[in-house]
C-alpha cells in the first residue's frame, strides 16, 4: 500500500501530459490512454530515475 503523498509535479499541474506519475504509479490523467512502450523507452527512463513508466505505468524498478 502507498498511502504516502507524492512530491512529483504531475500531481499539481493543471495540464498533465502523461497518464501515470514516474515517481509513484499512480494515474494523473485517466485522458490519456495507456500506451505500449519498447525496452528502450523503460531502459531510458530507468536511466533518468522514474520509478514508473509514465506511459504504461510499469513498476521500472524494484521497491527496496
Ligand atoms: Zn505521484
Ligand atoms: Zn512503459
Amino acid at each position: 500500500m502507498r498511502q504516502k503523498r507524492c512530491d512529483n509535479d504531475n500531481h499539481g499541474r493543471a495540464i498533465v501530459t502523461v497518464r501515470f506519475c514516474s515517481h509513484c504509479g499512480a494515474v494523473v490523467n485517466a485522458r490519456i490512454r495507456a500506451g505500449r512502450c519498447p525496452r528502450e523507452n523503460h531502459a531510458t527512463m530507468r536511466r533518468a530515475q522514474s520509478t514508473y513508466c509514465v506511459d504504461c505505468g510499469e513498476q521500472l524498478v524494484q521497491a527496496r
